[in-house]
């Protein structure tokens, strides 16, 4: 299995102008909810990841392997951890889009029945860890730059002056997911040991069975996971037709 690891860096907002979620702010929020009611328009009608960036981590690469998106609300914890977002502040999440590592998903010996054991493996590959600890920094520098001066009040996490090691730690403990994971059934050709399905999503072993989602990519693609799935489901059906 293979996810894009992520991880979110905090700013304070000393414009005060994010999407705050205090009771207060939430009151003041009535103005703009009834603008986009009436009109479309205003701060509820833009996307809430509206800003985004593809990078190289480093010069040895050739092909951007970070992505990035701007948040004008901080949350932890894929929203599970809602309480940052009762400061005024804004989010960078860096985003590892080759990853090298893999985790797997596997059965509970002690009971097979019950639900499967997911581990991503996230930055276990040395290569990774480089890659987004340069990501990251990468991120940091343009947070830095005086365009955001109105607006950056300072970071809340990671803390950034310190050492590469300390920032990699960070980095290590703060880490997440994006919502990406593939791999699972891997399609690849015959001679490949490791292939579930072959190039037709055929479950090798297993008469008239297919597979036909996101599991099925051999490796994590650069980028979100929706279009590709899509694509692959496309393919799916026009293989399932061909054989009916
Ligand atoms: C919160 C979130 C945000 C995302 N944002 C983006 C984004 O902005 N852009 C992007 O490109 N990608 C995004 N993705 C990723 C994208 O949604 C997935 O890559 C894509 O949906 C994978 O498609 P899939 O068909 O493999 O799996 P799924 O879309 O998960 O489909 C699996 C289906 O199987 C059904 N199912 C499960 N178990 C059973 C069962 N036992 N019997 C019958 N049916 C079952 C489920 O109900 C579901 O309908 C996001 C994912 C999440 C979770």
């Amino acid at each position: 299995m293979q996810e894009h690891v992520d991880i979110s860096i905090h700013c304070k907002n000393k414009a005060k102008d994010g999407l705050t979620l205090t009771p207060w702010n939430l009151i003041k929020l009535s103005v703009p909810f009834v603008k986009y009611w009436l009109t479309r328009k205003g701060q509820l009608a833009h996307s809430i990841a509206e800003v985004g960036a593809f990078y190289r981590s480093s010069s040895a690469v050739n092909e951007p392997d970070i992505q990035i998106h701007l948040l004008p609300v901080m949350f932890n914890d894929s929203g599970y951890d809602w309480r940052p977002t009762l400061k005024h502040g804004f989010t960078c999440h860096v985003c590892l889009l080759r990853p090298e590592s893999r985790g797997e998903v596997s059965l509970n010996p002690d009971k097979p029945l019950s639900k499967p054991r997911i581990t991503y493996g996230f930055l276990s590959n040395p290569k990774d860890q480089e890659a987004l600890l340069n990501g990251v920094k990468k991120a940091i520098q343009i947070l830095n730059q005086p365009a955001l001066s109105s607006h950056n009040g300072g970071f809340i996490c990671p803390t950034i002056d310190t050492s590469d090691a300390q920032l990699l730690e960070q980095i290590k403990s703060r880490s997440g997911l994006i919502y990406h994971p593939v791999g699972t059934c891997k399609m690849g050709p015959d001679n490949d040991s490791e292939a579930v399905v072959s190039p037709d999503l055929k479950v090798r072993g297993v008469e008239k069975l297919r597979v036909v989602d996101a599991s099925i990519m051999p490796k994590v693609i650069s980028g979100n996971t929706n279009g590709a799935t899509i694509v692959i489901a496309e393919k799916g059906a026009d293989l399932i037709k061909a054989d009916a």
